[in-house]
């Protein structure tokens, strides 16, 4: 082997020691320092605090204030520095949170207040989570930002179920869409005629009061009353669990179940990869499907 190239991958450098602590991971990698006066708005992620990334770590152990949402999970708040203002800012027992732009407003006087201000969001910070509306707001005020992306529910969580949200062999498109705008009904400026024909597997947030609707329409385009429909409740977090169901039946199955957000949706044939994949129940001593999508039989049989 060329020893000058060996050298050059390493930087001439030996190789350092696994990092003992968040504080030395952060240093040796060089993240950044959290500055007085800034907003980082971070994804943690649908909830296992080992799907954090070092990102985020890093913005918890220097941050002066965190403002966090409903879907964080509390665990994940011990990284937080000693002493670090801890704000909540989700609906709590039925009661309204508070308003979006209160919320703008006290990252950004915080901000000027001269803390480090973390703004935690469930997920990822862009995915249906008004990241984008926070930020705009910072940048109306001047007040400088960092955005650490999450692993969003809408794929992280489907993983955890042992759905892939694209499998070579199902599809090669994906759309994700919200259940719910702002007023509460299904959203209508959707063109659900389109994404019945174009989008082989569709991946719902915030929708389970809306699935027998969403599922209407979507039968009514043309999608098949059989097609395999999973609903993942609490996604990564100890309690997941999993109601696999039909389109056609989905809503009966949902109120006869009592699922309850919550919880991610994805209606299509990736989710009969789950009989395969899925990992967690293997744990538990499932027996997994070598071959879930039945290729070998069809290519048998062909
Ligand atoms: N920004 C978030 C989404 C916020 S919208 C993200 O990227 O994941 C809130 C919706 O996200 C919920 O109604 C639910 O549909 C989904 N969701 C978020 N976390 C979840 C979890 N742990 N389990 C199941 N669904 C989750």
């Amino acid at each position: 082997m060329d020893e000058k190239k060996v050298i050059s991958l390493t930087g001439g450098r030996k190789a350092s020691p696994v990092p003992e602590s968040a504080g030395e991971a952060a240093t040796a990698l060089g993240l950044p320092e959290f500055e007085p006066g800034w907003v980082w708005l971070v994804g943690a992620g649908p909830g296992d605090p080992g799907l954090l990334t070092l990102h985020a770590l890093n913005a918890l152990r220097q941050a002066d204030v965190v403002v966090y949402d409903a879907l964080v999970d509390e665990t994940v708040l011990q990284f937080a520095k000693p002493g670090a203002k801890l704000e909540y800012s989700g609906k709590r027992g039925g009661k309204p949170g508070p308003k979006q732009r209160d919320i703008s407003a006290k990252l950004v006087e915080f901000a000027r207040a001269g803390r480090r201000v973390l703004r935690l969001k469930g997920g990822d910070p862009f995915v249906f989570g008004r990241g984008g509306e926070e930020a705009l707001a910072l940048v109306d005020a001047g007040i400088p930002f960092r955005i650490v992306p999450g692993v969003t529910a809408g794929i992280g969580g489907l993983g955890y179920a042992g759905i892939p949200v694209t499998h070579r062999d199902v599809n090669h498109a994906v759309t994700f869409v919200t259940g719910h705008m702002a007023g509460g009904d299904v959203p209508e400026n959707l063109d659900w005629p389109s994404i019945a024909k174009g989008s082989p597997v569709v991946v719902l947030y915030m929708a389970i009061s809306h699935l027998g609707e969403i599922s209407k329409l979507l039968i009514e385009n043309g999608r098949n009353a059989s097609e395999p429909v999973a609903l993942v409740r609490n996604a990564t977090l100890k309690d997941q669990s999993v109601l696999e169901t039909t389109l056609g039946t989905a809503a009966e199955d949902v109120a006869r179940a009592e699922f309850k957000a919550p919880a991610i949706i994805v209606i299509g044939d990736v989710v009969k990869l789950r009989e395969g994949l899925d990992w967690l129940g293997a744990l538990e001593g499932r027996i997994l499907k070598r071959d879930p999508l039945n290729l070998r039989a069809k290519q048998d049989a062909g």
